[in-house]
């Protein structure tokens, strides 16, 4: 029986791997091209945290990343945010702070994570996991580096904010 239901919503700039890490977490795939299933909001997945069973509701942006783009409907009741950027992407790592006040300033302060993802391409990388390191701790959040290719660090992620939801 499920009794906590988190709603998680994953922002960042696009193409930093959102709807793969979503895919990734609740199917167990990785695709190159994925496309998002017309009608579907989001996709969960139900883990289970010190006993309780925690129901997930991962929502994913239908590629509407510019910020006046996205509905309210979409930040409506979130309850946990995943704040994204890529390795390889300089400019997504210098949105992040606008995404976490987008965020705030539609439901308050909430449960959130810094991920930097596409960590298996760190060779390319354009934003050093030392900078992410301190955002993070200006920001006062947890940082996880990423790779939804590899299936690395992913499951850690939701485990943490529902783990830290719980706590609230
Ligand atoms: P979104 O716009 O933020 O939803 O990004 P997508 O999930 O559509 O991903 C954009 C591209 O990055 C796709 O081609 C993905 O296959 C790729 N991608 C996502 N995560 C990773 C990763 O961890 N490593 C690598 N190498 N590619 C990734
Ligand atoms: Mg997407």
């Amino acid at each position: 029986e499920v009794e906590v239901a988190i709603k998680v919503v994953v922002v960042g700039n696009g193409a930093v791997g959102k709807s793969s890490m979503i895919q990734r977490y609740c199917k167990g795939i990785f695709t190159r091209d994925y496309k998002k299933t017309i009608g579907v909001d989001f996709l969960e997945r139900q883990i289970e945290i010190d006993g309780e069973e925690v129901r997930l509701m991962l929502w994913d942006t239908a590629g509407q990343e510019e910020f006046d783009a996205i509905t309210k409907a979409y930040y409506r009741g979130a309850q946990a945010c995943v704040l994204t950027f890529s390795t390889l992407d300089r400019e997504s790592f210098e949105a992040i702070e606008s995404w976490k006040k987008k965020v705030e300033d539609e439901v308050g302060e909430i449960v959130m994570v810094l991920v930097q993802n596409k960590i298996d391409l760190i060779d390319d990388a354009v934003v050093h996991t030392s900078e992410a390191e301190e955002l993070a701790k200006k920001l006062k959040l947890r940082f996880y580096p990423t790779s939804v290719k590899e299936n690395l660090n992913v499951e850690e992620v939701f485990r943490y904010l529902a783990t830290k939801y719980l706590e609230r």
